[in-house]
């Protein structure tokens, strides 16, 4: 074990006496499970992000299953999202029933490419879902406009992505958005998740469908399981929320430093993130690229430099075993995505970085390169 003049970790997540005292609140006053205080942050998040409605429930995996089923996504459906992103944009698909449809990145931004979706819309084609990924936007505008024009529903992979904005508008608000509170998101809850929506039926539906399809007590109309929330993160959420936009705005602050410091370096076969003008990028992960042959060498030296870093992701989705073994994405032609997740490697750029750590981490990319 080499000793590293310091030990920078990929994301930190920030709780502090608010949580706290918010928490033990929740236990003293003995509801514990969905109820006021989900309501309130409900409330909350939904006016944050410009939706009217939003429906908390127990993590952003379930987010997107709510939301699919709010949608009427079901068996003999197909949907079509991006191979580059977590699994969880996938295997919800799967587990109502759908079929994910692949189709590839805009090399731009690694997000879904409106053109490359609109080539695979079929009449089993049932929604369309972007992944904001990193925390920037999607086209999304350009997806709302293509689902108006096929009668598709739009779902939005939220998840990394709160308080990103396009065009003036926060992501969550063009189609349903779903977002995440995982511990190394931009936000936590613990565990968690939401759902937005303008809709008054999806919110409806999502709300009967988080709760075992009941609209009276013990009267089961519609298929749901158990996907609530608890008060108990909903306290946290709401303190995590109050907080929210100062993260963000350090995020963005330590991203253009780093940045900058990283583009003075003039390092050969390292490139910084890019942000689409008039787009809100807000960080969730500070993703460079690199030239293939130079990134596992170059992420030894920064572990060894004590600076943590990811590759989100190393393998496309419709690469991944059990979509191989589900037959699941066979045939997929994404070419970008694929080449992606040969050359993108994520630094820390979490909001409790200081100065000095920012300036650290562009050095060790100048010396290792
Ligand atoms: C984190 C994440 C999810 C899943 O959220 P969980 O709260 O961990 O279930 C889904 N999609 C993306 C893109 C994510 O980053």
């Amino acid at each position: 074990m080499t000793t590293a003049p310091r030990s920078i970790s990929i994301a930190r997540p920030l709780v502090s006496d608010e949580e706290k005292a918010a928490v033990l609140a929740v236990l003293e006053s003995g509801q514990l499970a969905q109820g006021s205080r989900t309501e309130a942050f409900e409330k909350e998040f939904a006016a944050y992000v410009g939706a009217k409605h939003g429906v908390a429930v127990n993590s952003g995996t379930a987010a997107l299953i709510v939301a699919l089923q709010a949608h009427g996504v079901g068996p003999g459906d197909e949907v079509i999202t991006t191979p580059f992103s977590f699994i969880a944009t996938a295997t919800s698909i799967i587990a109502c029933g759908a079929t994910p449809v692949f189709a590839d990145i805009d090399p731009f931004d690694f997000n879904l490419d409106p053109e490359k979706v609109e080539a695979l819309i079929t009449d089993r084609t049932k929604a369309v879902m972007p992944v904001h990924l990193y925390g920037h936007p999607a086209r999304i505008a350009e997806f709302e406009t293509l689902c108006d024009e096929h009668g598709l529903a739009l779902v939005e992979d939220a998840a990394q992505a709160h308080g990103a904005e396009h065009q003036g508008k926060r992501v969550g608000a063009f189609g349903t958005g779903c977002f995440s509170f995982y511990p190394t998101k931009n936000m936590t809850t613990g565990e968690g998740g939401i759902i937005t929506t303008n809709d008054d039926e999806v919110a409806r539906m999502a709300r009967i469908i988080r709760n075992h399809g009941q609209e009276r007590r013990y009267y089961h109309e519609h298929f749901g399981l158990n996907w609530r929330m608890t008060d108990l993160s909903a306290a946290i959420g709401s303190a995590q929320l109050a907080k929210l936009e100062a993260w963000n705005e350090a995020r963005i602050a330590n991203a253009q430093a780093l940045a900058a410091a990283v583009e003075a370096a003039e390092i050969v076969g390292v490139e910084t993130p890019r942000v689409r003008p008039g787009d809100r990028h807000v960080f969730h992960q500070f993703t460079i690229r690199v030239a293939p042959e130079k990134r596992e060498a170059l992420q030894k030296a920064l572990a060894e430099a004590g600076v943590g870093t990811a590759i989100h992701y190393p393998l496309c989705i419709n690469e991944q075993p059990i979509m191989k073994e589900l037959g699941v994405g066979a045939g997929a032609d994404v070419p970008v995505a694929e080449a992606a997740s040969q050359s993108v490697l994520s630094l820390p750029i979490h909001p409790s970085l200081t100065g000095e750590d920012v300036a650290y981490i562009a050095e060790c990319l100048a010396r290792f390169a």
